[in-house]
């Protein structure tokens, strides 16, 4: 019976998609090409991405044109050691990955998230792993002030979490930082503005730091552009003993690499 019932449910729900299939075609989430199945790209625009993989810097994620040795380090990472262990993202911020972010934040998608995550899932595979305790990682979106938050009506960081957070069965601890002020967009600003701009921005909610004790963290953004956000982010953790931090993104401005600010 419970067998049929499932099976029941599996056919409505089949049924219902190909009456919204019909509905709503599914489109590029680029391009509104007409595909095959929904949230992903047309060929094309797959084309168009640029996704970041081996050669890179093991802490920044930035990559290398050319291997310069298994554990070689960007210059950045040398002269600016950042405040998190490791970052890394699932792709290039050209203009393909400008416009899917630019959707997902401002064009009332959050499902575009889902595509965006599957791309941050791989991109941030050893990432994702069991910690030396046998214990997942949990997931820390970047959060809105609550201002900005409540007018676009869904943070776009935590819909990229919830859609990590079920590919790899891990938490998504969405309050446990808070922006304790606002700030002003961080479009035009330069690094060392962009890091003032952002600094003691945000803090640990108080008695959340019991709760994650001893676990690795994982931040969750969309875009990473100088890292100043992800690096104060992270000095609010580790005010609170948090240590063990990690970021993944969907793309990462990359210079010199179609840069898009
Ligand atoms: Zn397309």
């Amino acid at each position: 019976m419970a067998q049929f019932e499932q099976s029941g449910r599996g056919s409505i729900k089949r049924f219902a998609q190909a009456v919204l299939d019909h509905i709503y075609p599914p489109a590029c989430v680029n391009c509104d090409a007409a595909i095959g199945t929904a949230d992903s790209l047309c060929p094309e625009c797959w084309g168009g991405l640029r996704p970041i993989t081996s050669p890179m810097c093991p802490v920044l994620g930035l990559p290398f044109e050319v291997s310069i040795g298994p554990d070689a380090r960007s210059a950045e990472a040398i002269a600016n050691p950042p405040p998190f262990r490791r970052a890394r993202s699932a792709l290039v911020h050209n203009d393909v990955a400008r416009t899917i972010v630019s959707r997902l934040k401002f064009g009332d998608r959050p499902e575009l998230a889902k595509f965006c995550a599957r791309l941050m899932y791989g991109a941030g595979a050893e990432l994702f792993e069991n910690g030396d305790d046998e214990q997942k990682p949990v997931l820390v979106p970047v959060p809105l002030h609550r201002v900005r938050q409540w007018r676009r009506r869904y943070n776009q960081a935590n819909e990229l979490a919830r859609f990590l957070g079920r590919l790899g069965n891990m938490e998504v601890l969405p309050f446990l930082v808070r922006r304790s002020r606002a700030t002003r967009a961080q479009i035009g600003l330069s690094a060392r503005q962009r890091a003032r701009n952002v600094a003691g921005a945000f803090e640990v909610t108080p008695d959340s730091s019991e709760m994650i004790a001893g676990r690795r963290i994982i931040i969750v953004d969309d875009v990473v552009t100088t890292g100043s956000t992800v690096s104060a982010l992270s000095k609010a953790l580790h005010k609170k003993g948090m240590a063990n931090i990690d970021v993944i993104s969907f793309s990462r401005v990359v210079i010199g690499e179609d840069t898009v600010i």
